[in-house]
């Protein structure tokens, strides 16, 4: 079994959708996931915002203009009348059922229920593209098998024993079609799997179907070694091990949801990262292997929050560290980086929501500052005792720019360091013209 994920890019079209049934030929038995359209989450966040605020003529203007951008597709994608009507029919179901929202009253569960329209009509368009081309697929809902428990996580028991029960209902068919991103709960509500989580979605999938391998298709040629959005001159690594990426992809790395290569590491399945515009590229291929020797590549995580408490009493006694850490369990929020002195412990959380809260309670132990706006730059390679001069390298390039934080020796595989999101820029082009031996694309 593969596994195939096409992300909103490689589905943003009539013309994509048309590629994506060309690159899933073959005989092997799939299970394709796909995300939204692109644009369709972000419009419906859009939507959810403005249903918060009651806005609700405001709603219908959008939901009317979202619809009028899928009649079109629908236009462009089949050739029949008939299935014209039937995806016609489809988008009137699922957009009145949008309309609906504009009359109630609006809470988390809407529009949870809301943001799982763009993968619930990705999956039926495309599924209908098949039907009218005589291609035999099956559509399975992700809603019956994808779940998260009571701290949303999924849940790998229940969502390897449902895909079964699923699968098993259609002994002869090889090619499966189903939702990235959307789930259900631990209360059975619609959830999701937050942004960018289809890649999460063709993980787990992977992980309970034992697959033999995952295929995450997008709109660039793999992993490059910096991001492409802010450097010019990155290039695609054709290998990481399964802790390098992950690195990558929980400090920031957009190709990857943060948490997607997980579950493809613990089954030891491999994942490819592969171009829906450029199919005979490369790529990048995550497995077990580990290619040692080198700085492979950066990526930076925004939105980070760093607290300092400052203790000259109690600070590094035995107990101390538990105490602190036991604030940050309480609340759910998890620590990123950790640094620590005689007299105060450094610690960065991406997720600042009970923010108030944990700082209340650290003042129980000494003095707390909080620095917002900051990033984690971290730079992903094998750096194992023998290769010395890599952290030369990078705190050369990096001499110019103040750093909040460092950490090293956590992993082989991760140096990181804290920065004001100003330097952003300015730091990821600095390590791109400082650490990296290959300048060449694929060298
Ligand atoms: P999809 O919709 O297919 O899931 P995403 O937009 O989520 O695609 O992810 C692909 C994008 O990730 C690329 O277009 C690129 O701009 C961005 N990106 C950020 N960092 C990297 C990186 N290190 N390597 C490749 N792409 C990256
Ligand atoms: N459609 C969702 C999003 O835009 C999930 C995904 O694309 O992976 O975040
Ligand atoms: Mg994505």
């Amino acid at each position: 079994m593969r596994i195939l994920k096409f992300g909103g890019t490689s589905v943003g079209s009539a013309e994509r959708m048309r590629s994506v049934a060309s690159l899933i030929q073959g005989d092997e038995p799939k299970i394709v996931v796909l995300s939204a359209m692109s644009g369709t989450t972000n419009a419906l966040v859009q939507i959810a915002e403005t249903l918060y605020q009651n806005k609700n003529a405001e709603a219908n203007a959008l939901i009317d203009a979202l619809h009028d951008k899928y009649k079109q597709v629908v236009e462009e994608l089949y050739t029949t009348a008939e299935k014209k009507k039937q995806a016609n029919d489809l988008l009137t179901n699922h957009f009145d059922h949008l309309r609906a929202f504009t009359r109630d009253l609006f809470t988390v569960h809407e529009e949870r229920a809301v943001l799982a329209q763009g993968e619930l009509l990705s999956t039926a368009l495309f599924q209908f593209f098949l039907e009218e081309n005589g291609i035999p697929s099956v559509l399975l809902p992700a809603l019956n098998f994808m779940k998260i428990d009571e701290n949303e996580e999924p849940d790998a028991a229940y969502i390897a024993k449902q895909l079964q029960v699923e699968l098993a209902k259609y002994p002869d068919a090889t090619l499966f079609i189903t939702q990235g991103y959307i789930c259900r709960n631990a209360f059975g509500e619609i959830d999701n799997l937050k942004r960018g989580g289809s890649d999460y979605s063709a993980s787990l999938i992977g992980a309970a179907a034992d697959a033999d391998e995952i295929q995450i298709w997008t709109d660039i040629d793999g992993m490059h070694n910096n991001d492409p959005r802010i450097v010019k001159g990155t290039y695609p690594i054709a290998q990481l091990s399964f802790d390098e990426a992950a690195e990558l992809a929980y400090f920031g790395a957009k190709i990857l949801h943060p948490s997607s290569v997980t579950p493809a590491k613990q089954k030891n399945i491999p994942v490819r990262l592969l171009n829906t515009m450029e199919p005979e590229a490369r790529g990048t291929t995550i497995s077990a292997e580990r290619i040692g020797g080198s700085i492979k590549a950066v990526a930076a995580k925004d939105g980070i929050t760093a607290i300092k408490i400052k203790s000259g009493r109690m600070l590094l006694a035995y107990g101390f560290l538990r105490s602190v850490f036991e604030v940050f369990e309480r609340y759910k929020t998890p620590i990123d980086m950790i640094t620590t002195s005689e007299v105060a412990v450094s610690l960065t959380i991406d997720n600042d929501r009970f923010l108030d809260e944990i700082v209340a309670e650290l003042e129980k132990f000494g003095q707390v500052e909080v620095d917002r706006d900051q990033t984690i730059v971290c730079v992903v390679g094998d750096f194992i005792a023998k290769n010395s001069g890599s952290g030369l390298r990078i705190f050369q390039a990096l001499k110019d720019i103040p750093l909040r934080m460092i950490s090293f020796g956590g992993s082989r595989s991760n140096i990181s360091v804290l920065i004001d999101t100003g330097n952003k820029v300015e730091a990821l082009t600095k390590l791109n013209e400082g650490i990296f031996e290959r300048t060449t694309p694929n060298a």
